[in-house]
């Protein structure tokens, strides 16, 4: 049985056959992927058993795609909620325990009353518990210091934190082509 032609996403790899980003991993509708092989713009490396025909033409839907130009990774990661967790690994940084991502909040280590800024260096994950009963005290008055100090992370620095996060879903031929944290299964 072939499978339904929404969960035939195609892997995106760069010119140089990593994936152009792990977390999230990069993925294309089977949509955007025809597209991108009749605009010439990538090449087929491997291919679902399914295939979608128009009156002009068959292909098998792509599974794994490498772009024939290189995009080079920006220099300066986005300064997001979700990149601050992913610089965290998703773990409180005063309590220590990981959450998902709907139970986390950001702090400012020197509260923004007290003057300090919303910015890489001052903004750590934390938990709604240990957020609240920081309040708006100063680290060293409250005894609540951060396990690890905020820093701005480079884009490699999240990309590596990215790959201890297997998404749900992994197609079998994408598996060469990604190197999580996890063992890897003996074939
Ligand atoms: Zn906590």
């Amino acid at each position: 049985m072939s499978p339904p032609l929404d969960s035939c996403p195609a892997l995106v790899l760069n010119a140089d056959f990593r994936p152009l980003s792990y977390f999230p991993l990069s993925l294309w509708s089977w949509q955007d992927t025809v597209k991108a092989v009749f605009l010439d713009r990538v090449n087929i490396i491997s291919v679902y058993d399914r295939v979608v025909r128009s009156p002009t033409a068959e292909i098998r839907i792509p599974s794994v795609i490498s772009l024939k130009e290189y995009i080079p990774a920006t220099r300066r990661p986005a300064f997001t909620r979700f990149n601050v967790f992913l610089r965290d690994h998703f773990c409180c940084q005063y309590c220590g325990e990981p959450f998902p991502t709907q139970e986390l909040t950001f702090d400012h280590v020197i509260p923004r009353s007290r003057g300090g800024r919303t910015t890489w260096d001052n903004v750590v994950t934390s938990c709604s518990a240990c957020n609240l009963a920081k309040g708006n005290r100063l680290p060293h008055v409250c005894g609540m210091i951060p396990l690890s100090p905020p820093f701005q992370p480079t884009v490699f620095q999240l990309q590596e934190n990215g790959r201890a996060f297997p998404p749900n879903f992994l197609h079998e031929s994408w598996r060469d082509f990604l190197y999580w944290d996890t063992e890897l299964d003996p074939f």
